[in-house]
């Protein structure tokens, strides 16, 4: 699996967002400092810092996550 493959294959994984629980794509999501995920609605009222995937996969190597190679 390429770094490539492995960050869309992150990216399509069902995650609830912490603040509604509704089951978004992890790529839709904010990843916050909690350790939580978080939707479009929610992220603006963590009170810490949510960065969205975009900004955080490029520099990822998820092919590392043992989980992603079942
Ligand atoms: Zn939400």
């Amino acid at each position: 699996m390429t770094p490539e493959e492995a960050r869309e294959k992150f990216g399509r994984r069902a995650q609830r967002c912490a603040g509604c629980y509704v089951a978004f794509l992890v790529r839709d999501l904010w990843w916050a400092d909690d350790g939580n995920y978080y939707c479009a609605h929610c992220h603006s009222d963590h009170p810490g810092i949510a960065v969205h995937f975009s900004d955080y996969a490029d520099g990822f190597d998820f092919s590392q996550l043992p989980s992603l190679n079942e």
